[in-house]
C-alpha cells in the first residue's frame, strides 16, 4: 500500500484542469481552491481516490447561480405560501428584469430632476381602484396594518378590534401582537362570535385613533355570529381602517365572500390595507388605499421610510396592474374542462397515470373552505416525495400523488412530464 498523502494532486494541477475552466469563470477562483482544498483533505485521509478529485471537485461546486430554486407549482394551491404566494405574469417577469440595473424610479428624465418614487404603479394603482382619493404602496400587508395604525393612534393611542378578528396570520404572527409592536394599544370589543356596533361605539374615548376592521382571511366561523359592517362603522367619530387581506380589488364572482378595496371604500371605510401577492397576483407589497389625508399622514410617518418598496417590486407592481390578467386570476378561473385537457395531455406525456377530479384551493390564507374543482394526475404515494427533488410540487391526497394541473402552464408540461417519467422509472427498478 503506498501512502495516500504522497499521491494528493496539487492544487496548481487541479485548478488548471480544463474541466474546471467554467467553474472558475463563473464561481471564481477562491471558491473553486477551497472546493479542491477539501478534496484533497479527502484523499489524504484515504476517502477519495486522485483520480477523482476533479470529479469530486465538480460535485461541491454549485450548479445555480443562488440555492433558490424554481418550483413547479402541482398542488392546485394557487397562492401557496411556502413557494411564494402568487407567481408574476410575464409583463411582471420582464419588468423587473429592465428595472434591475438602474432606472427611472425616482427620477424624471424629462427635467432631470427627481421625481415621486413608484409614480408609475401609484398611477396605475389608483386607476383600477377610481373609489380611492390616493395611494400608498409599502413592503408587505403587515407593514401596511402597522403603519396605518401607528399613524392614526400614534404611540399610546388606542385602535379598537372585535375580538373575532384577533387573527393569527401564520408562522406564529399575530397581527394583534404586531399592532402593539409600535406601542399601539388594542382595544378589543365585542366577543369571539358577536360584535355589534354598539360594542365600538362604547368603547370609543379620547385615545381612539381608528377602528381595525380585519378580514378573518384563513379561517372561518359558523353559527351564531354576527359583526360591524363596514358601512355601518363609518358612522363612527373615528377613521376606519379595513386591512382585506388577499388584495381584491374589485368584486369576484368566483370568492362572493372576498371582500375588495373598490365595495370597502365605497362602504365608508377611510383605509383599506391589504397585500401586492395574494389575490392581486403580483410581488410581494403592501397597498393602502382611501382618503388622501389620511394617506398622507401614514406617507409622511417616519416609519414608513423603514418599510420602503424596492425598485423591482415596484416595477413588478405596476406591470402586474397594468397587465390584462395575472397567472394567479388564470389559474382560479380556467374551466374545469380545459383543465381536464390539460390533466389529459399530461397523462399522455407521462405514458401513465389516471385522470382524476382534484379540488383545488385558493391559499395563501384566502377563501377558505372554498373548493375549485379542477383535474389531475393521480400516481402512486411515493411520488410526490421524489417529484420535489425535481423541484416539482405535487400534492398527497387519500394514497396517491395528485399532480395537478391548475397552476401548471402548457409550457410547463414537458418539464413536468419528464420529472414524472424519471421518478417512475427509478421506482420501478428500486
Ligand atoms: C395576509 C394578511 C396580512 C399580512 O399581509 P402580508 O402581505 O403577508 O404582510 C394581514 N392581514 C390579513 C387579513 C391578511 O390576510
Amino acid at each position: 500500500m503506498t501512502d495516500p498523502r504522497r499521491s494528493v494532486p496539487r492544487t496548481d494541477a487541479v485548478l488548471a484542469d480544463p474541466e474546471l475552466a467554467d467553474a472558475v469563470e463563473r464561481l471564481g477562483r477562491e471558491r473553486v481552491k477551497e472546493a479542491v482544498r477539501h478534496a484533497q483533505e479527502k484523499v489524504r485521509v484515504g476517502v477519495l481516490d486522485p483520480h477523482h478529485v476533479v470529479d469530486a471537485v465538480l460535485d461541491a461546486l454549485p450548479t445555480r447561480p443562488v440555492t433558490a430554486r424554481r418550483v413547479l407549482n402541482a398542488t392546485g394551491v394557487v397562492l401557496h405560501t411556502n413557494i411564494g404566494r402568487a407567481a408574476l405574469g410575464d409583463e411582471a417577469i420582464q419588468a423587473v428584469v429592465d428595472a434591475a440595473r438602474c432606472t427611472d424610479v425616482e427620477l424624471d428624465l424629462a427635467t432631470g430632476s427627481r421625481a415621486r418614487r413608484g409614480r408609475g404603479a401609484l398611477t396605475a394603482l389608483a386607476a383600477r381602484v377610481p373609489e380611492a382619493e390616493a395611494v400608498l404602496v409599502v413592503n408587505n400587508g403587515a407593514a401596511a396594518l402597522a403603519l396605518a395604525a401607528l399613524a392614526l393612534a400614534g404611540p399610546g393611542g388606542e385602535v379598537l378590534v372585535s375580538r373575532g378578528e384577533m387573527v393569527e396570520i401564520g408562522d406564529g404572527f399575530r397581527l394583534p401582537a404586531l399592532v402593539e409592536s409600535v406601542g399601539v394599544v388594542i382595544r378589543e370589543v365585542g366577543t369571539t362570535n358577536r360584535t355589534r356596533l354598539a360594542d365600538y361605539a362604547d368603547a370609543i374615548g379620547p385615545r381612539t385613533g381608528a377602528v381595525l376592521k380585519i378580514h378573518p382571511s384563513n379561517f372561518r366561523v359558523d353559527g351564531f355570529t354576527c359583526e360591524a359592517t363596514v358601512s355601518e362603522l363609518a358612522g363612527l367619530p373615528v377613521p376606519v381602517v379595513h386591512d382585506i387581506g388577499s388584495g381584491l380589488l374589485a368584486p369576484d364572482p368566483l370568492l362572493p365572500e372576498e371582500p375588495d378595496a373598490a365595495s370597502s371604500l365605497r362602504a365608508g371605510a377611510d383605509l383599506v390595507t391589504c397585500s401586492g401577492d395574494k389575490l392581486l397576483g403580483g410581488p410581494q407589497a403592501g397597498l393602502v388605499l382611501g382618503r388622501a389625508d389620511l394617506v398622507e399622514r401614514l406617507r409622511r410617518h417616519p416609519l414608513q421610510r423603514a418599510f420602503r418598496i424596492d425598485k423591482l417590486t415596484l416595477a413588478a407592481l405596476e406591470a402586474t396592474l397594468l397587465a390584462p390578467t395575472t397567472p394567479t386570476a388564470t389559474a382560479l378561473h380556467t374551466a374545469s374542462s380545459s383543465l381536464r385537457e390539460r390533466a389529459e395531455s399530461l397523462a399522455a406525456q407521462v405514458g401513465s397515470g389516471e385522470v382524476v377530479e382534484s379540488q383545488g384551493r385558493v391559499g395563501g390564507g384566502s377563501a377558505p373552505g372554498l373548493d375549485l374543482p379542477g383535474w389531475a394526475v393521480a400516481l402512486p404515494e411515493g411520488v410526490a416525495e421524489a417529484l420535489r427533488e425535481h423541484a416539482v410540487l405535487a400534492r398527497v391526497e387519500k394514497g396517491r400523488t395528485l399532480v395537478d394541473v391548475r397552476c401548471l402552464r402548457d409550457e410547463d408540461l414537458p418539464a413536468v412530464a419528464a420529472a414524472c417519467r424519471e421518478v417512475l422509472s427509478q421506482k420501478g427498478t428500486r
